[in-house]
């Protein structure tokens, strides 16, 4: 569905799974002078749907990391984990859709059978558990075998026809054009598993939705995901914000920083004597 909404609504989205670095500084900051641009408002949002990665301490290091950048955003905040009801809903719609199927493959198993890669450089499921009967599929749940539920994209894709979104660029000013998605280059992605009725892709669309987000301002390195959420979107009958890609903030070395490549973090920082116009200067914002 287009936006008619009149004043901007953006977000920033942090996932409370390690501590804040640049490249977050700089999406923030970035997120917040676009907004100040367009006229509008950040929301901010947390989204800790992942149990094991998910950290309380982190959900308060992120509030404490966007007060000392000086940001400012409304209340209430919305936390994702208070959502999963909501997310469940979107699956069993997708499974009303009969566009969900179990899938009980292990991360060895599809490595071992992949003969291609996801645009993140993931091996690509090879859809061995499409092709699983009704009976063993049941016997499998009844089991309790450890399972994931992925969408079948190539059904969805047939089902929405030619797809497409908005993206302004290279300036959030500029003006929008319209840009072809091709989310069969995912394959069939995970968006809900056993014990977690959601996956980031899915609460993401579901929310950017009902917090009315009329522009999502994301990492370049995000511009292949959201292929599938504009899939995801016209399933689900969701609002399809415009969409802006930013530049990532590179290490010495050239590489993306990563809370896992152990990227110094704000907290760090800060302890070191750094000021938020330090800050701003090395993001160059
Ligand atoms: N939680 C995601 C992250 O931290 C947000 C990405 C987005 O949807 O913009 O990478």
């Amino acid at each position: 569905m287009p936006q008619s909404s009149a004043k901007p609504i953006l977000r920033f989205a942090p996932s409370p799974n390690g501590r804040l670095h640049l490249g977050h500084a700089y999406s923030a900051l970035y997120t917040w002078n676009a907004a100040k641009l367009l006229g509008g408002t950040t929301l901010l949002r947390i989204e800790d749907t992942d149990p094991e990665r998910s950290k309380p301490e982190f959900v308060a290091a992120i509030f404490e990391d966007l007060q000392w950048l000086g940001l400012q955003w409304p209340e209430p905040v919305l936390q994702q984990s208070e959502r999963f009801d909501i997310y469940a809903d979107a699956g069993n719609d997708l499974r009303d859709q009969h566009l969900l199927y179990p899938c009980f493959c292990s991360r060895s198993e599809i490595a071992a059978k992949a003969t291609d890669k996801d645009p993140d450089g993931a091996p690509l499921y090879p859809g061995t558990c499409k092709h699983l009967n009704r009976g063993e599929q049941i016997e499998r749940l009844e089991r309790g075998d450890p399972v994931q539920f992925r969408l079948d994209t190539a059904s969805a894709m047939a089902r929405v026809g030619m797809l497409t979104f908005t993206v302004l660029g290279p300036l959030v000013t500029d003006r929008p054009q319209i840009r072809h998605a091709r989310p069969e280059r995912w394959g069939d992605v995970v968006l809900q598993r056993k014990g977690t009725p959601t996956s980031y892709h899915l609460s993401c669309v579901v929310d950017d939705s009902e917090q009315g987000i009329t522009h999502v301002t994301r990492g370049r390195d995000m511009e292949a995901a959201t292929d599938l959420h504009v899939l995801l979107q016209m399933l689900l009958g969701l609002r399809s914000p415009i969409y802006h890609f930013h530049k990532l903030i590179l290490d010495d070395a050239g590489r993306k920083l990563a809370k896992s490549r152990d990227s110094e973090s704000l907290g760090d920082l800060r302890a070191k004597g750094w000021t938020a116009a330090d800050v701003r200067r090395a993001v160059g914002l």
